[in-house]
């Protein structure tokens, strides 16, 4: 048999998948342009529930205009809403989307589970089929000309995903108005499910389990050779779906406070500001159960299992920011910068980033604690800026808009606070190694080439150096991609893992 045609993928089932795709991606972006809007009796009372009274009886003169475009509505409804100016900006924000998005009328308002069928799921679709394509293919990384593919090199395809990306976060975050029909078309699967309304966090989640399930397809079909990372992107997946997705949406419809059971202090961030903590500790045992769980997370489970697994149990098995990274981001990994400065720097940020969420924490644990006495107002300005510039900005923003332009790990990497800590542990008092049989390495640069974490993977072979570094989410793509079988992740006795050649020996 032909080898070489074997090797080839399926040009025609490619193309297909790819067209299916763009259909799918097509429709989802126009559909934030489909539909008029009108304020009607019925709209009002729909909305007595998320806005005051005081305030709906002022959208009355607005009643029955018809509006072809959300811009010219939300003029109206921030000048007759705040005529007074006295709604804070971030509840305008909020009551603008509840207003637009019962205001809504038209095609996508009376057929949203087709539009989501249409979007999303095609869209899926397409993907899946690009991807099985890759069958036809040799397992693993081959010397693709990755370094020429505009989508992975920062390329025009590149830099124009990289800026709907950030568009799409910058919306999300700060104008979920503009992407209001985006939450429409996602009611169906929220009713279903969550019994309520879809508002944008679950569409965000929706969204964000779509690609890692399918992209971790792509993860399966591309490394069905090696068992580690079949395991792991079938964890990834697994934690998605069920721990971040499906459980916190259950427990809504059960009226019960929600929580995603594997995300930690300090990466779950709000965990100890004053309403959660006042919303589990008022809502009977299942609250006290996720307050208790929360704490022994961080405190006990994390350390512990970090300790006899490294870094890799959470960052790259269990984390919804990682499992991204890991499958959606993938196609990105060899974008991380491997230079001195970018470790240092590194160093820098993230510790620097868990400094502040520390130094919060504390605040809101001593003003939960002193009914708001101790640092009163000052609590809610740090948790402001530390949503914003941290929480929004940097985990968001940049941490996957910025995968086509900086690779798939900027967060984990640069900001994480969790990530700092499990990296302490790691560096210090844990059993994971990547040993490394230096006496086979042909110093190809395949391993630090596709290392998501910016880590020159290759030094340490060359000089049959174990590797113990913070930053190492125990990916294992550098074993994966070794046509040598020079690294191996290994769990071992913390006083075996450090094999340093001293300088002399190494030439140095
Ligand atoms: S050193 Fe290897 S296992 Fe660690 S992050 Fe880099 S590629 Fe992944
Ligand atoms: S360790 Fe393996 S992948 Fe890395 S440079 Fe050596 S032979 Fe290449």
């Amino acid at each position: 048999m032909d080898t070489h045609v074997l090797h080839k993928p399926q040009t025609g089932m490619r193309i297909a998948g790819l067209s299916i795709f763009f259909l799918g991606f097509l429709i989802f972006t126009s559909s934030l342009f489909v539909g008029q809007y009108q304020i009607s009796k019925k709209t009002l009372t729909a909305l007595s529930r998320q806005v005051p009274t005081e305030r709906l009886v002022k959208l009355a003169p607005l009643q029955n205009r018809n509006y072809t475009s959300k811009v010219a509505l939300l003029a109206d409804i921030e000048k007759y809403i705040n005529d007074d100016g006295q709604v804070q900006p971030y509840q305008l924000g909020e009551y603008k989307l509840a207003i637009l998005k019962e205001a809504n009328i038209g095609l996508l308002k009376e057929n949203p589970g087709l539009f989501f069928l249409c979007s999303i799921v095609l869209a899926a679709i397409g993907a899946l089929v690009f991807i099985l394509a890759g069958l036809k293919m040799p397992a693993g990384i081959q010397h693709n000309h990755i370094f020429f593919n505009s989508a992975m090199s920062r390329g025009v395809l590149g830099i124009s995903a990289a800026v709907y990306l950030i568009g799409f976060y910058v919306l999300l975050y700060w104008y979920p108005e503009y992407i209001v029909n985006l939450l429409i078309l996602s009611d169906p699967v929220s009713d279903f499910i969550r019994n309520m309304p879809a508002d944008r966090w679950f569409l965000y989640g929706t969204l964000y389990t779509f690609a890692v399930a399918v992209m971790g397809v792509r993860m399966f079909v591309k490394y069905r050779h090696n068992r580690y990372h079949l395991v792991r992107t079938g964890s990834v997946i697994f934690f998605q779906l069920g721990f971040a997705f499906l459980l916190p949406a259950i427990m809504e419809r059960l009226n019960q406070p929600s929580m995603d059971l594997k995300n930690a202090w300090p990466l779950n961030y709000s965990f100890f500001m004053d309403w959660n903590l006042n919303s589990l500790t008022s809502s009977g045992g299942f609250g006290l159960f996720l307050l208790f769980w929360g704490i022994v997370l961080a405190l006990i489970v994390v350390p512990a299992m970090t300790y006899f697994f490294g870094k890799r149990w959470y960052c790259s098995w269990v984390c919804g920011c990682g499992g991204l990274a890991e499958t959606l981001g993938d196609p990105y990994r060899q974008l991380s910068n491997k230079s001195l400065s970018a470790w240092k720097i590194e160093r820098w940020t993230i510790h620097s980033v868990l400094l502040f969420a520390v130094v919060m924490t504390v605040m809101q644990i001593a003003n939960f604690l002193s009914d708001g006495n101790v640092f009163a107002n000052y609590t809610w300005r740090v948790n402001q800026a530390y949503s914003f510039l941290i929480g929004s900005a940097f985990a968001g923003v940049v941490g996957t808009g910025f995968y086509p332009l900086m690779g798939n790990r900027v967060w984990c990497r640069f900001g994480c606070p969790l990530a700092a800590i499990l990296g302490l542990v790691q560096k210090f008092k844990s059993r994971f190694v990547i040993v490394t049989n230096g006496g086979q390495c042909i110093s190809c640069g395949n391993c630090s080439t596709y290392c998501e974490m910016g880590i020159d993977v290759r030094w340490y072979a060359q000089r049959e150096q174990n590797i113990v570094r913070a930053a190492c989410v125990g990916c294992g793509v550098c074993a994966a991609v070794c046509p040598r079988g020079v690294l191996r992740l290994e769990n071992s006795d913390p006083a075996m893992r450090l094999n340093i050649v001293p300088d002399d020996e190494c030439g140095l």
